[in-house]
């Protein structure tokens, strides 16, 4: 093999929650698993402040330090941690091809996907700068900053509706901005959003700009149909219009639904191609959490473990 080629035993792809914690049973495993973090080591955690819900941490802590002892438990069983992002893959053959950084090749006789998703984000300045600073992505995560406020959220999907009733148990006033004069969420959604009465909805409007210095005090929204503008009092901005899975490279090669989120086999991490399975958010749209995230990756070393183990390959 050239320099520019290697081969692994167990290659494991993003560095979240789901990638250390399958990189943890790897290695304990003996799978002398090689790791590469991707474009943002540490994964959408490493943009949050506080973590309060992962268990095992009574008095929380930060996204960036969990993330950072995730990679030193992983490092201690000897994965073998890189920089580089997987910039293409070839699962033809029973070994399969990664291409790092679009010149190295892996070939791996098990691949562990774990490149998590991106929250999608309205574009703003503002949104930008006061990200994780009032403005975040992830109600379940952040809301309990926001216990007893007012607060405004911006999507009109399954996942805005069901965030709103979620921030509406905490927060005293609630502001759902919706662009259409509908939502696209579940009827079953929609009721509850609609009888919950401290569940503001805003149809037809836009978010023109988040307000703030150092941290949210307002909203600047302008109705859409009459160009008529007016200023929420919030402290907390969430963004729910969406995640997009970060699975691009693996198109045409896995079966995924229409978004991009990897189709696993129920109960396990298998994919369509043996060899290969997908944990995190990669493949899960629904959950979403740091807790559920290594939960799957776990799975997804077992699996590995399991599928190397009948193959007799050590
Ligand atoms: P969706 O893609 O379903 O909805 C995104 C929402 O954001 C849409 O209402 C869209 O508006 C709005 N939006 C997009 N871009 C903008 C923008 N720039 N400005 C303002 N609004 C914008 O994403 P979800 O995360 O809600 O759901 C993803 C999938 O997961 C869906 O299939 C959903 O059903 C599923 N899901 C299921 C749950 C459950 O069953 N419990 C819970 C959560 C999600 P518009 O409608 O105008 O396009």
């Amino acid at each position: 093999m050239s320099e520019k080629s290697e081969h692994v035993k167990c290659l494991i792809i993003g560095s979240g929650p789901a990638g250390y914690t399958a990189a943890i049973y790897a290695a304990r495993a003996d799978l002398k698993p090689v790791m590469y973090q991707g474009l943002q080591p540490g994964g959408q955690l490493t943009t949050t402040t506080e973590v309060e819900n992962f268990p095992g941490y009574p008095q929380g802590t930060m996204g960036p330090q969990m993330m950072e002892e995730f990679r030193q438990q992983a490092e201690r069983f000897g994965t073998d941690i890189r920089w580089g992002y997987a910039s293409s893959v070839d699962f033809k053959g029973p070994v399969h091809k990664v291409i790092i950084d679009e010149e190295k090749e892996i070939t791996a006789d098990t691949v562990i996907i774990a490149t998590g998703a991106s929250a999608k984000w309205l574009g703003l300045e503002s949104e930008q700068r006061l990200n994780g600073f009032g403005v975040s992505a992830c109600a379940v995560c952040d809301g309990y900053f926001f216990r007893n406020q007012h607060v405004a959220i911006v999507g009109a999907g399954d996942t805005a509706a069901e965030e709103a009733t979620y921030l509406a148990k905490l927060c005293t006033k609630v502001y759902m901005i919706v662009r259409r004069d509908e939502m696209r969420a579940s009827k079953a959604m929609q009721h509850r959003v609609m009888n919950t009465p401290n569940i503001e909805v805003l149809f037809n409007t836009e978010t023109k700009e988040v307000v703030g210095e150092k941290t949210v005090s307002a909203v600047k929204v302008v109705n859409n149909l009459s160009g008529e503008e007016r200023v929420l009092d919030v402290t907390g901005f969430f963004v729910a219009i969406g995640h997009q899975p970060n699975t691009a490279i693996f198109k045409g090669w896995l079966d995924m639904d229409k978004t991009g989120y990897i189709i696993t086999k129920p109960g396990s991490t298998k994919t369509n191609i043996e060899g290969v399975f997908a944990c995190g958010d990669a493949q899960d749209k629904i959950y979403r959490q740091a807790v559920t995230a290594a939960g799957t990756g776990c799975m997804s070393a077992l699996d590995a473990e399991r599928y190397l183990a009948d193959r007799g390959i050590h």
